[in-house]
């Protein structure tokens, strides 16, 4: 569930306006991203749209040119550069802001968090299947906590760094072959920084790899809660291929998917 508020919340939702969603479903991923504990929605669109207005420059803030680790988990320990906070300040967010969901989760970010990101997944399991309170603690909240975060810095860092680039050659971020599995749906990086706007976060469905943030969106939809889904035209993504992408490579890509 942290996975899917990540995913399908602060990123392809409020990030990059792939799809749109009612305001059950707005504060159903609200509830789940406060559960990753990846700081609050407003922090995360803002850092992540400056991620790719400037990927990897000085003012990306996690720039993969400063090395795997750094890209992986430092950015979020070290201190900002500071180009990151003079152009992440510019960015415009103003649809963020007029968002009543996020700038609740955002002011009362604090008590939610203990809520959602501690309290809730450590009692579950104590209640309903008798679990010791200090395993479900060490599993639900810390080992979960961990796993997520490290799900999130491997589209960061390896993502930027290993792998195809089928849809745009002069950018760093790349589709990953077998590790994109951990990335769970979001390792088609080539794809997502050529079209960012794209609810799947790639140029398959959730039917033809695994991505369960589509899937998940693609439940929503049907449910009604989800709609306005973006999705470039087959012939758009060619046309980039053939623009600034690699054939060969997007031909090999497409069958080893
Ligand atoms: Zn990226
Ligand atoms: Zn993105």
């Amino acid at each position: 569930l942290s996975g899917i508020g990540v995913q399908c919340g602060a990123h392809r939702l409020w990030s990059h306006k792939a799809f749109k969603a009612k305001l059950g479903l707005r504060i159903f991923l609200a509830a789940c991203q406060t559960m990753a504990g990846q700081k609050n929605i407003y922090y995360w669109v803002r850092d992540h749209r400056v991620h790719h207005k400037y990927s990897d420059t000085d003012a990306d803030p996690h720039n993969s040119h400063r090395g795997f680790w750094f890209a992986h988990m430092g950015w979020i320990y070290l201190k900002k550069h500071p180009l990151v906070l003079e152009k992440g300040n510019q960015l415009d967010m103003s649809d963020i802001e007029a968002d009543p969901v996020v700038m609740f989760q955002q002011k009362y970010y604090v008590p939610l968090l203990i809520l959602f990101w501690g309290v809730i997944p450590a009692v579950i399991p104590v209640i309903f299947w008798n679990e010791s309170l200090l395993l479900s603690i060490l599993g639900c909240v810390f080992f979960r906590h961990v796993y997520m975060l490290n799900v999130t810095g491997l589209v960061n860092s390896y993502a930027h760094m290993f792998g195809y680039r089928p849809y745009d050659t002069r950018i760093r971020p790349a589709e990953s072959t077998y590790v994109r599995h951990l990335m769970m749906g979001e390792g088609f990086h080539n794809y997502h920084h050529t079209f960012p706007w794209d609810y799947s976060a790639s140029e398959l469905g959730s039917l033809d790899v695994f991505n369960p943030a589509t899937a998940a969106i693609d439940f929503f939809h049907a449910m009604g809660w989800a709609y306005d889904l973006r999705k470039p035209t087959p012939a758009m993504v060619a046309n980039r291929i053939k623009g600034h992408g690699d054939q060969v490579e997007a031909e090999l890509h497409r069958t080893s998917s």
